[in-house]
């Protein structure tokens, strides 16, 4: 008999980048993680520049995409970050610049909060620069802790920080 199949759970990842070619960054992490035998990419938003959190530094450049795997959360969660250690990605200040960030924002309807992970993200709703770009691509996703959907939240919050949406 043929193994039984793991279940497979949509995921939406943040991407963000603001040091080196962050649109040549962004593009291709997507790809190596679609590359990954359990990661298939479903499609991705449209690239935001928008203004910094935290110190002072460059734009970042940020988006959303969907995933389909049978990895579990913290499985995905360490595939993303080592997947920001293969793009560069030097951990300094809190909040600072880098060559690429990869937050789990949803995965499934789970509400997951461990040492390691919090999903869904805990600052999603404060968040313009991962709403618009997730509102694009999963409007009707229900965050589970809200009962919101997604695009609820996004014309909650508004667009404050988002500086040009690049198609
Ligand atoms: P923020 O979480 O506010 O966006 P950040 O992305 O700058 O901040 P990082 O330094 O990239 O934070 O990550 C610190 C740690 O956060 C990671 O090592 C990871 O264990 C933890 N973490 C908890 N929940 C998540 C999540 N949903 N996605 C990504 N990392 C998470
Ligand atoms: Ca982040
Ligand atoms: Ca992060």
């Amino acid at each position: 008999m043929a193994p039984t199949p793991a279940a497979v759970t949509r995921a939406a990842i943040a991407l963000g980048s603001n040091i080196g070619d962050s649109a040549s960054i962004l593009k291709d992490a997507l790809k190596a993680l679609d590359q990954h035998p359990q990661v298939s990419l479903v499609r991705h938003s449209s690239w935001y520049r928008t203004v910094p959190v935290g110190p002072a530094q460059d734009d970042f450049l940020n988006g959303c995409a969907l995933l389909e795997t049978d990895l579990a959360a913290d499985a995905l969660l360490e595939l993303l970050l080592s997947t920001e250690q293969d793009f560069g990605r030097v951990r300094l200040e809190h909040w600072g610049p880098r060559s690429l960030d990869l937050d789990l924002i949803l995965y499934g309807d789970q509400v997951i909060s461990s040492d390691r992970l919090q999903v869904p993200h805990p600052r999603l709703a404060e968040r313009s620069f991962v709403l618009t770009p997730l509102a694009e691509i999963a409007p009707e996703w229900i965050e589970p802790t809200s009962g919101k959907t997604i695009s609820e939240l996004a014309s909650q919050l508004g667009e404050d920080g988002i500086l040009q949406r690049i198609t």
